[in-house]
């Protein structure tokens, strides 16, 4: 099947803006969300409709610099998915401040299939998952990618954090919009998650279906140029991002 024809495989929700940190590689340690609160349930349910129609099969989380374990509709949201799109995978970004066993179980129950936590720069001592994880069996550790922050490649956000440098330059392709978009608090469509000011939005779900922003000339052409050694200096913020990055989302299975 030709690139064009690919449907994404990775969809990123935001269903609230805050998180309780504010790490200094992170551009909260910088700036607010462009867009406050938690996710309607309307937007929720007109994205999972343009998934079900799509027969969407791949990765979900929800997340987008938020902490979703700050949300109220996190286990809610999580149920609804799974009951209209059971062959999905979803993935928890958390930074485990708040993930108790309790709250790992309910989680679980609601359909959560993976965890992918980050113990960040400025835990407190009684930090929550180091205990949590002691609670986890075999089974459910498989669930869980527990990184510390000195373990991740950090990126410098789309320029926002201009003094992480990682080797990555105009020249090197970015595939993320290849394979996946974010979708924010009010349903705008994102090319990826380093989009924090979303400066490149590409539709909105109330007004079309996921597939069709997704095949639209728009986020076409952008995906074909994105491609392309030195496609990063056609669009702003692409010219001063140095992610070259795809997604962690297997789990220990
Ligand atoms: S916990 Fe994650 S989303 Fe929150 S400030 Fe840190 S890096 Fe950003
Ligand atoms: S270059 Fe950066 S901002 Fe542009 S699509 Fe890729 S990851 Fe996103």
């Amino acid at each position: 099947m030709s690139e064009n024809k690919r449907l994404f495989k990775i969809v990123e929700i935001e269903i609230n803006s805050r998180c309780n940190m504010a790490c200094s590689y992170c551009p909260n340690s910088v700036d607010e969300r462009v867009e406050q609160g938690d996710m309607e349930d309307k937007t929720f349910e007109k994205i999972l409709d343009s998934l079900e129609a799509s027969d969407f099969r791949g990765i979900v989380s929800f997340h987008f610099y938020n902490e979703p374990l700050l949300s109220k509709k996190l286990a809610p949201f999580a149920k609804l998915l799974k009951q209209r799109l059971p062959k999905v995978l979803l993935q928890i970004y958390s930074n485990g401040t708040l993930l108790t066993k309790k709250k790992f179980d309910e989680l679980r129950e609601a359909g959560v299939d993976a965890f992918n936590i980050t113990k960040h720069e400025d835990v407190k001592p009684n930090y929550i998952f180091d205990k949590t994880y002691e609670e986890l069996n075999e089974e459910e550790r498989k669930r869980v990618i527990y990184n510390n922050y000195t373990q991740i490649d950090m990126s410098n956000r789309s320029g926002i954090l201009e003094d992480i440098q990682n080797g990555a330059g105009e020249k090197t392709p970015c595939l993320l919009p290849s394979i996946m978009m974010s979708i924010t608090l009010k349903g705008n469509i994102l090319p990826c998650y380093e989009d924090f000011y979303q400066k490149l939005v590409m539709g909105n779900i109330h007004q079309n279906t996921l597939e069709e922003i997704w095949f639209g000339e728009k986020f076409s052409n952008f995906r074909q140029e994105l491609r392309k050694p030195g496609g990063r200096l056609k669009n702003s913020p692409c010219d001063k991002c140095n992610c070259f990055n795809l997604p962690v989302f297997r789990y220990n299975d």
